[in-house]
C-alpha cells in the first residue's frame, strides 16, 4: 500500500512526485515511456517563459528536473504498462499482473498530438513528415513544404519554415485561422506563404519520399494535388484519459475536470497538467498543480 500513486512521469507527475517526497508521503510515479519527461522531449523551442529559469529545449529543462528527480526518494517506475485502473478503489492492474493499492491517485498522463488519420501520414514517418519547424527547417530548406492547421502552433512553424522554404502552404479546415494576431499579421507580410481555409488535406503522396498532397477545397469538387517535399500537422492535441474516461467526470473535450484543490470527482483521486488543463497547458501550470495537489494529499493523510 503507497500513500499516491502518480501515473505519468512528465513536468506536472514529477513535480506531484517531489511535493510528495518532500511532505513526507510514500509515492511511486508509473510511467509508460522509456524515459521520463513526456512532451518534454518534443520542446526543439526555447523556454523563456519558466519564471527564474531558461533553458535552450525541453531536454535541457529534463536534464535539471532529472537531478532533482534523482536526488528524491520516490519510486520510479518507467516503462511500466497499466492494464486497468479502478480509480474508486484506488486499485491499479499492471500488464505484469501485479496488483497496487494506494490512499490517492494523481493522473498526470499529459496529452497527445492529434493525427490526421489519412493515407500517407504513417508510411512517411521519417520520410518528409516533418516533427518541427524549429528542430527540421534546415533539413528542409530549399524545399516547397506544407503546414496543417490553423492554431499558434501551425502557424508558427509555417512561419518558422518560410525562412528557409520557396513555399508553405497552409491548409485549414476552418473558416479562419485561430492563431493569435502576432502570428497572423506576421504571415500576411510573407509572400512565400499560402493559406487555403475551409480545406483539408485528403491524401500524403509520394515513392520513397513525400512528393504531394492531395487538397480538399469546401467547395471544389475534386480535390487537387500540390508537389510538396514535407508535411508538418499542428492539429491540435488530446488528453490521454482512455484508462479511466468512464470512472469520472471529463468536459465535452475529454478534459479531466476538477476543482481549485486538482480533485477529480472521485474521492482521493487528482489530475495535474495538460490532462485536466485545457486553459494553460503550460510546464508551470503543470508544476504548479503538482504542488498543489501534493500539498491538498498531505492535509488529508496527515492527522491535525
Ligand atoms: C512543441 C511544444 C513546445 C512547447 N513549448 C512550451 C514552452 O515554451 N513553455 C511551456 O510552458 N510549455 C511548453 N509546452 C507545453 C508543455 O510541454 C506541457 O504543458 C507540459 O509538458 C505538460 O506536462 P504534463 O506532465 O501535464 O504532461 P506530458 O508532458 O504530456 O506528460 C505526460 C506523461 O504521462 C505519460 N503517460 C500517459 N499515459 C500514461 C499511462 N497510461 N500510463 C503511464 N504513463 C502515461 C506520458 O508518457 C508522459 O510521460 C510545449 C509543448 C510542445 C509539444
Amino acid at each position: 500500500m503507497h500513500d499516491v500513486i502518480i501515473i505519468g512521469a512528465g513536468p506536472a507527475g514529477l513535480s506531484t512526485a517531489y511535493w510528495c517526497d518532500e511532505l513526507g508521503l510514500d509515492t511511486l510515479v508509473l510511467e509508460q515511456a522509456e524515459e521520463i519527461g513526456g512532451q518534454l522531449h518534443r520542446v526543439y523551442n526555447p523556454i523563456n517563459n519558466y519564471l527564474g529559469l531558461k533553458a535552450r529545449n525541453g531536454e535541457e529543462l529534463l536534464e535539471r528536473f532529472a537531478a532533482d528527480v534523482d536526488a528524491a526518494e520516490f519510486d520510479l517506475w518507467t516503462q511500466t504498462s497499466i492494464s486497468s485502473v479502478d480509480l474508486r478503489a484506488r486499485r491499479i492492474l499492471l500488464a505484469s499482473g501485479e496488483e497496487l493499492q494506494s490512499i490517492a491517485i494523481v493522473i498526470a498522463t499529459g496529452v497527445r498530438a492529434r493525427e490526421l488519420g489519412v493515407p500517407g501520414e504513417k508510411e512517411f514517418a521519417g520520410k518528409g513528415m516533418i516533427k518541427s519547424g524549429t528542430r527540421d527547417r534546415e533539413l528542409f530548406a530549399g524545399q516547397d513544404v506544407c503546414v496543417v492547421g490553423g492554431g499558434d502552433a501551425a502557424v508558427e512553424n509555417a512561419l518558422l519554415l518560410a525562412a528557409v522554404c520557396p513555399t508553405v502552404t497552409l491548409v485549414h479546415r476552418g473558416k479562419k485561422l485561430r492563431a493569435r494576431r502576432e502570428f497572423i499579421e506576421q504571415l500576411q507580410s510573407m509572400h512565400c506563404i499560402t493559406v487555403f481555409t475551409e480545406s483539408v488535406v485528403t491524401r500524403i503522396i509520394g515513392d520513397e519520399q513525400v512528393e504531394a498532397v492531395e487538397i480538399k477545397r469546401k467547395h471544389a469538387l475534386k480535390p487537387f494535388q500540390l508537389a510538396v517535399r514535407g508535411v508538418l500537422i499542428r492539429i491540435g492535441v488530446e488528453p490521454n484519459t482512455e484508462l479511466f474516461s468512464e470512472q469520472l467526470e471529463t468536459d465535452e473535450r475529454g478534459y479531466v475536470v476538477v476543482n481549485s484543490q486538482q480533485e477529480t470527482t472521485v474521492p482521493m483521486v487528482f489530475a495535474v497538467g495538460d490532462v485536466s488543463n485545457p486553459v494553460a497547458p503550460t510546464i508551470s501550470s503543470a508544476t504548479g498543480a503538482g504542488a498543489t495537489a501534493a500539498k491538498v494529499i498531505a492535509s488529508r493523510l496527515t492527522p491535525r
